[in-house]
This record gives structure tokens, C-alpha cells and sequence, in this order.
């Protein structure tokens, strides 16, 4: 004699029943009250499961017939259920479609059980992070912090949103798809853009709000904050992409997404960088472009260059000269370098003493005059340009080299390259 009836009523069966006279009218009724057939069916759908899970284990029916529900819950059988769907798989040999036994008309129809949406492993699309370096780290490369905000399966609920027998219903937004379309105006056109469904995070299944993971409240991912390290490779540059593989988004069940960080170089205060090589401008005065001069340089890796020029010898304004492998190293052979290119201003003095004038020109003659004037031509006064803003220095001259850069960069070196 049972202690109670309960689970037997649930299936319509007889406290007598044999297995398979059990399994008979589970199918029946699990067929009837699913969810995806019958919307207002879930709870029942849930009850015919919890018992059709119970009676159909030789142990638990025996706790059951004993003892009664109480006797299951005291933990003779290990308390809780399963999720109804996971019982249902496991009946119909592991989700897919189902034909419909009854003959009401409407024919199979596919389901999602637990996590895959669409079935099979979708990788999230990788995650895109600037990452600005200097010019001095991309010269000598290391290891650079960074931050990773990313999307993982919830470890409280193992990425099922709820718990183990926590009742779900199809996705009322994406109608168990797990992918949402929207339409978007692309020219003359609407074109079709496929999203995972935001309401079921891409299950196609919804969880009851009571059933739902304290932890993602249901939306079986949660955001997860990791520090990471990325190698910056000496020679490295301005859109390199450096691959982080797996360390991006994950949806539950599914492979995980990869990073991919984008260096973007840092603007140096003294050098451009062009490929490998270096360029930079070197301001000497008036007397030291005659006369010579001695200045130093400190590298990107931290030492000291010392440049000369010879007495005897002038440089002319906008003059390049080169350094020869005092450029960037060729990434991932470090050993090739690059140049330094030094391109020179000369800072004119802003007016000249008239008694140097005669001195002066007794060093260096005026050109003999080739034209003489008929008194016919005009008299125009030439007037200072404005300088552009955040120019700079005192004197006119030397803005005028500046915006002369772009120009003469790529003109031929004017003859004063070292011989
Ligand atoms: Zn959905
Ligand atoms: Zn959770």
C-alpha cells in the first residue's frame, strides 16, 4: 500500500503502474503540456515531469511509495529536481525535434534545451582595446597591464541562469531562436541584421523570475574583470594588432571570443617616426651653423649621442644629415635599425648692428649687381606673415622653417650630408 498517490494522479496512472505504462503516459502528457505547444501549460508540464522523474527511478519510487513527498525532500534521494527540459530530452533522445504524436495538425517543431541557442559553438566576435604606447616602449618593448571587461558564463548557476530544475519557457522575444533580426535602411534597400536575443542572452529560453540565478538574475553570463598582460615587441608600431586568444567574451556552453589589442603610437616630443627610421629637427644658431657646433642627443633607450659639426664647415637652413642605425629596431629582428635623420633650423638673429654691417660685408661681398633700374619699376613693401598659433619663438625665421617641414622633407638632402 502507497503512502500517497500524488505523482501517480499527476500521470493518470495507477499506483500499479508498470514502467512502461509510466513511460506511456509521460509521453502523452509531456507532449500536451509543453511549453512550446501549450503556453499556459508550464506548470503542469513541470509537475508531470517532477513525478515522471521520480516513478521512473526504481530507488526513488521506492522512497516515494514509502514515505511520501516528505520522505523524497528529507534527502532519501538526494533532494531536488532536474529541470523538466532535461527530462524531456533525455525521453526524446536528446532535444532536436520531436514528432507530434497527437493528431492536432501542427508537426514537429525544434527546441533548445539547455544552453547552445542555435546549436553548435559560436564564438562571440573578438573584442577590439586601443592601447597607446610610447615611442620609448616600442623601442626597447615589455609588458604592458591592461584591463579586460569581459562577458563569462556565470560560475554560480554554470551558465544555466537558474536552478538545475528551474522552469523555463520559450523566449517570448526571439520565439526560441536566440537570435533577434532587425532590419536596417542601407541605401535604397532594408538589410537583415542577425543579433543574439538580448531578452534570453541567445538560449531562446526564459527562466521564472523566481527560479532565476541570484548571482546573473537569469541572464547566464556575468561580467568579469581581468588583469592581463601584453608582450609589446620591440619595432612594434602605430595598428599593430596583437591577438589575445580566448581571453574575450563567452557565452555558456560556447568557445571563448579573443582580444585584439591595437597599439596606437604616442605623438614624442622629439622624434617622427617613419618606418624604422627617426627624424627630428635640431634649432642651432646663426653663429654655430657658420662656425660649428657640438649638441647631444638622448635616444629613445635612454643614452646620450653627441653630433658635431666641424669648424670650416656651414649648414645651411633645412640641411639633413643622418645617423647611421640610431633608428627603430625591425620587429623581430632587432638587430637591423633603422636611421636618425636630423634636419637643421638656423635661429637668424632679429636685427643687425649697423656697425657690422661694413664688417660684414667685407667678409662676405654682396653679389655684384647684374641689373641696372630704369626708374620704371614699382616699389612694394613686403609685410610679415601671422604666426601660427602656439609658434613659439621670438623670431620670425624660425616659424617659417617650421612650416616649411612638410615641404621640404621630401626634397633631396641639399648637399651637405657628411662626405
Ligand atoms: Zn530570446
Ligand atoms: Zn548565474
Amino acid at each position: 500500500m502507497v503512502k500517497e498517490t500524488e505523482y501517480y494522479d499527476r500521470l493518470g496512472v495507477s499506483p500499479e503502474a508498470t514502467a512502461d505504462q509510466l513511460k506511456s503516459a509521460y509521453r502523452k502528457l509531456a507532449l500536451k503540456y509543453h511549453p512550446d505547444k501549450n503556453p499556459q501549460g508550464g506548470e503542469k508540464f513541470k509537475q508531470i515531469s517532477q513525478a515522471y522523474e521520480v516513478l521512473s527511478n526504481t530507488k526513488k519510487r521506492k522512497i516515494y511509495d514509502e514515505g511520501g513527498e516528505e520522505a523524497l525532500q528529507s534527502g532519501g534521494a538526494g533532494g531536488g529536481f532536474r529541470n523538466p527540459m532535461d527530462i524531456f530530452n533525455m525521453f526524446f533522445g536528446g532535444g532536436g525535434e520531436y514528432e507530434d504524436e497527437d493528431e492536432d495538425g501542427d508537426s514537429g517543431f525544434s527546441f533548445f534545451g539547455k544552453g547552445g541557442g542555435m546549436g553548435g559553438s559560436r564564438k562571440p566576435p573578438p573584442m577590439e582595446h586601443r592601447l597607446v604606447v610610447s615611442l620609448e616602449q616600442l623601442m626597447i618593448g615589455g609588458r604592458r597591464k591592461l584591463k579586460l571587461d569581459r562577458r563569462r558564463p556565470c560560475g554560480a548557476c554554470d551558465g544555466r541562469g537558474g536552478r538545475v530544475d528551474a522552469f523555463t519557457q520559450t523566449c517570448n522575444t526571439c520565439h526560441g531562436k536566440g537570435i533577434k533580426l532587425t532590419y536596417q535602411q542601407l541605401g535604397p534597400g532594408l538589410v537583415e541584421m542577425h543579433g543574439t536575443c538580448t531578452a534570453c542572452g541567445g538560449s531562446g529560453r526564459t527562466i521564472a523570475e523566481a527560479d532565476k540565478c541570484k548571482l546573473c538574475k537569469g541572464n547566464r553570463t556575468v561580467n568579469d574583470t581581468k588583469i592581463t598582460q601584453v608582450h609589446v615587441e620591440r619595432g612594434m608600431s602605430n595598428g599593430t594588432r596583437i591577438t589575445l586568444k580566448g581571453e574575450g567574451d563567452q557565452d555558456p556552453g560556447q568557445e571563448a571570443g579573443d582580444v585584439v589589442i591595437i597599439l596606437q603610437e604616442k605623438p614624442h616630443y622629439t622624434f617622427v617616426r617613419r618606418g624604422i627610421d627617426l627624424h627630428m629637427e635640431m634649432k642651432v644658431t646663426l653663429t654655430e651653423s657658420l662656425c660649428g657646433f657640438r649638441r647631444t642627443v638622448t635616444t629613445l633607450d635612454g643614452r646620450t649621442l653627441t653630433v658635431t659639426k666641424p669648424e670650416g664647415k656651414a649648414v645651411e637652413p633645412g640641411c639633413e644629415m643622418m645617423v647611421e642605425a640610431e633608428g627603430l629596431p625591425l620587429c623581430r629582428n632587432p638587430y637591423v635599425r633603422g636611421d636618425l635623420f636630423i634636419k637643421f633650423t638656423i635661429e637668424f638673429p632679429d636685427t643687425v648692428d649697423s656697425d657690422f654691417i661694413s664688417e660684414f660685408e667685407a667678409m662676405f661681398p654682396r653679389p655684384p649687381k647684374t641689373q641696372e633700374l630704369t626708374g620704371e619699376e614699382e616699389l612694394v613693401n613686403m609685410l610679415p606673415l601671422e604666426q601660427p598659433p602656439g609658434g613659439g619663438g621670438e623670431g620670425g625665421s624660425e616659424n617659417a622653417y617650421n612650416d616649411e617641414r612638410m615641404e621640404t622633407d621630401d626634397q633631396p638632402p641639399t648637399g651637405c650630408r657628411q662626405s
